[in-house]
């Protein structure tokens, strides 16, 4: 089961929910869009072995952005920069999971 942390940028006021670690089918790994200037949580894969007609079903979300669903995508540094005003984000606390 994956989690849900709130983010809340203190300079800025960004607020996204972000997705992280894995559910009971997917994969998400947490990433910035350059093109949309968001923390986004990518489709990567599918949890162990799945049949091939499902994963062809979600192949193509996979490593896209899920808001415009493009490929303009970079790791959030472990410094967890705001990607609308760079400075540090405080991952704060867990607020929910996702399956
Ligand atoms: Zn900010
Ligand atoms: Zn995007």
């Amino acid at each position: 089961m994956g989690v849900i942390y709130q983010l809340d940028c203190e300079n800025c006021g960004y607020q996204q929910k972000l997705f992280a670690g894995s559910g009971r089918l997917t994969i998400k790994q947490t990433m910035i869009c350059t093109d949309c200037a968001e923390i986004v949580a990518v489709p990567t894969g599918l949890t162990g072995k799945r049949p091939p007609e499902l994963i062809q079903q979600f192949a193509q979300e996979f490593n896209r952005c899920p808001k415009c669903k493009g490929v303009n995508l970079k790791e959030w540094p472990e410094s967890h920069p705001c990607p609308k005003c760079g400075q540090a984000i405080d991952l704060g606390h867990i607020t929910g999971a996702w399956d």
